[in-house]
């Protein structure tokens, strides 16, 4: 069995056949077709962020907002899209309060990009290709909110731009599906476009799924899931309805083209809405605005603007820093730790060292918190402070348990390492006098172990390590220690 099957009770294999459409805002300053300002819909006071054309007033003509555009044509390239030489914008009829013109402006038959690719990482070091269908801008609806038996409505988010991203139906499984939205999500980051914020809805992903016997071609009636707050939402939502579906055909019974939400109470998918017949937007193109030519020079202007992305970063630390593919993958899933990691290094920090720490003791603190790792620009552990921890270690102020320690207490209060390490009393024992004593002291302590670590069992030096350690209260130089044990042992081996 492979990865992307799935086998049942009765033996058969199943795959999953997983398309994902994306949606992200674009952080523009302005929206899509007017001069108002794109604000944050879940804290502005409704209906402030609007003027005749958002609201969709009779006479109000739209404007092309060039700086959609461009990010748009920026995600394109990212995504190894063919850019078309000119761009079209459609009405797509829609009938909801969400949207006061009763259409929303989207794109059609000519999208702004098409026909791309997104490598993405599989678990063992393997990597897929998954083929991007189209991009094409288009306009936010307003948002809903429904109290007791009426609405309301806010229109700040209306015609705020957005990028639809849509799939080939090429992923087979919900890691896939996790690893595709991943990786998307840290290119528009890299891409400053989107702040991949899915809880507040700036980036929504909605997977169109299917099953099917494995390795056969047919495509069976799909479901869309909706209302996704994380990526991890996506997985797990992803993972029970391919599960579900297989069920329903395992019982004997047909799968039902529906729209279904997740119940992240209750972690199953619940239909919201069952598809008898295909929507019927009634595409036509858009008399309001001009078609937008795309010349060979503006697309290589922007393909000059895109920065090092994901991939290129992850090459370049594996390359230049020495880092295993896995650290490195780890330090450039998220535009903020990739920042945090080269901000730490700019500092002085070890990079080698430097990621070890980050991966592990900060993710791991990071973790305990409940705090995602794009938020790590947060946290009071600031990179300069990372670098010179990794700096006192180096400098053997401090071995590597005082280091976690101190990490810890970094992490909780800020501060500057060296004057923290000062103040705590931190700094290791490196006094040869001191640890000599102490030394001699375990010896004495512990004869009968010194007496059958020189009969042969020399494992028993960890124990006589312990032991010394133990005695400078975890802050002795370990170094050091090893040492004269090995020399005091080594004197009385002479001896007998
Ligand atoms: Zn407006």
């Amino acid at each position: 069995m492979t990865l992307s099957t799935l086998s049942t009770a009765s033996d058969k294999l199943y795959e999953g056949v997983i398309g994902l459409e994306v949606h992200a805002e674009l952080m523009t300053a302005s929206k899509m077709f007017c001069a108002c300002p794109v604000v944050d819909s879940t804290a502005a006071e409704p209906n402030t962020a609007v003027c005749p054309v958002c609201l969709g007033l009779p006479g109000a003509l739209p404007v092309l907002n060039r700086r959609a555009v461009e990010f748009g044509l920026r995600v394109g390239l990212a995504l190894n899209c063919t850019i078309p030489a000119f761009n079209q914008f459609a009405r797509k009829s829609y009938f909801y309060p969400d949207l006061p013109k009763g259409y929303q402006i989207s794109q059609y038959a000519y999208p702004l990009a098409s026909n791309g690719w997104l490598e993405i990482d599989l678990p063992g070091g393997a990597t897929r290709r998954v083929g991007i269908r189209r991009a094409h801008l288009e306009e936010d609806t307003g948002k809903l909110t429904h109290v007791d038996d009426h609405s309301l409505v806010d229109l700040n988010r209306a015609g705020v731009p957005l990028l639809e991203i849509v799939t080939e139906a090429d992923l087979r499984t919900a890691e896939e599906a996790e690893a595709y939205a991943r990786k998307l999500r840290a290119i528009l980051q890299y891409l400053g476009v989107n702040s991949g914020d899915m809880s507040k809805g700036v980036l929504r992903i909605e997977p169109n799924i299917s099953v099917r016997p494995a390795g056969s071609s047919e495509l069976r009636t799909r479901t869309e899931v909706k209302n996704l707050n994380s990526i991890r939402s996506l997985a797990r939502a992803t993972a029970y309805e391919i599960e579900r579906q297989i069920a329903v055909y395992e019982a004997g019974g047909e799968v039902q083209q529906a729209t279904l939400g997740w119940d992240e109470a209750r972690q199953v998918t619940v239909v919201q809405r069952v598809k008898e017949s295909a929507d019927d937007y009634r595409y036509f193109p858009e008399p309001d605005l001009p078609v937008v030519e795309i010349d060979a020079a503006w697309v290589e202007r922007e393909r000059a603007a895109l920065p090092e992305l994901p991939d290129a970063k992850r090459e370049r630390f594996m390359r230049d820093l020495g880092l295993s593919r896995y650290d490195a993958a780890l330090l450039v899933a998220d535009r903020a730790v990739a920042d945090y990691y080269e901000a730490a290094l700019s500092a002085g920090g070890d990079p080698k060292q430097v990621a070890n720490y980050l991966t592990g003791d900060v993710f791991r603190q990071m973790n305990l918190e409940g705090r995602e790792r794009d938020d790590i620009g947060a946290i009071k552990l600031a990179p300069q402070a990372l670098a010179g921890l990794v700096r006192l270690v180096q400098d053997g102020v401090i071995h590597h348990g005082g280091a976690k320690k101190l990490l810890v207490t970094l992490y909780e209060q800020g501060g500057d390492p060296a004057a923290l390490v000062e103040a705590q009393g931190l700094a290791q024992v490196r006094d040869e006098d001191m640890l000599g004593a102490t030394v001699d002291q375990v010896l004495a302590e512990n004869p009968a172990e010194v007496e059958r670590y020189l009969a042969g069992e020399e494992k028993l030096i960890r124990f006589l390590m312990g032991a010394a350690m133990r005695a400078l209260r975890g802050q002795g130089d370990p170094a050091a220690i090893q040492r004269l044990l090995a020399e005091r042992l080594a004197g009385r081996q002479d001896e007998s």
